[in-house]
């Protein structure tokens, strides 16, 4: 059984996802405020997080970065009220790996958990190549671990598909418009720029250090993974 932790002060909201959530055949667990969310995420493992934003004692940016210190690869889906935010970008720069306004239908949030939950499973069992080089960059498919140089990379869970999407299709220009679809599977506003934000996030840590690039813009078109 899949486990998720909720954590959310609103307890009518709270209870409702994890009833929801129990309908739908998950094991929830659920905290009321940051400090009991602290407690759980740190103790337990889970297969997805859902972090309220502001929470008593520890807010979701602060939870967000202990379960990310603790367990990089975990999908967190960040509870914001409309405004919460001042750019939805700030719920992704926090290592959120996707996020809702509320109030929201609880449909949408459990169609976004089996997106995360449905990807994680697949990947692990019928990838028929479990590790991907290129050049001294290495992905392992089955521990989700990344290195450039023998050195480990820490990824969240969204930056690693990306990458591990384009190192499956490597040397492949992919377009923006099928990164949107096939690593996050939701429609983004158009206009967003959340794959260039990503790409640079990716930059950052898989090339900004080494002489050789390997990740490549071909303007216009999209992106791809090259030792070239
Ligand atoms: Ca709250």
């Amino acid at each position: 059984m899949q486990k998720i932790l909720v954590v959310e002060d609103e307890v009518k909201v709270a209870n409702a996802v994890k009833k929801g959530l129990e309908e739908n055949g998950f094991d929830v667990d659920v905290a009321y405020d940051g400090r009991i969310g602290k407690g759980l995420a740190t103790s337990n493992n889970y297969d997805l997080v859902i972090l309220d934003l502001n929470l008593p004692h520890h807010n979701g940016y602060e939870l967000c970065e202990v379960i990310r210190h603790k367990n990089n690869r975990v999908p967190v889906i960040m509870l914001t009220a409309l405004g919460g935010m001042e750019d939805k970008m700030q719920a992704f720069e926090i290592g959120a790996d996707d996020y809702l306004i509320k109030p929201f239908d609880f449909r949408e949030l459990l169609a976004r958990i089996r997106v995360f939950l449905k990807r994680a499973g697949s990947e692990a069992t019928h990838g028929t190549q479990y590790k991907i080089s290129i050049a001294d960059l290495e992905i392992d498919r089955e521990k989700k671990d990344v290195t450039r140089g023998g050195k480990k990379i820490a990824l969240t869970a969204k930056e690693y598909q990306l990458l591990e999407f384009l190192a499956m299709h490597k040397g492949k220009v992919i377009s923006k418009l099928t990164i949107a679809e096939k690593v996050w599977d939701i429609d983004f506003d158009t206009g967003t720029n959340v794959i260039e934000v990503y790409m640079n996030f990716l930059r950052k840590k898989i090339d900004k250090d080494f002489e050789q690039k390997l990740l490549h813009t071909k303007t216009g078109m999209g992106y791809y993974l090259s030792e070239e």
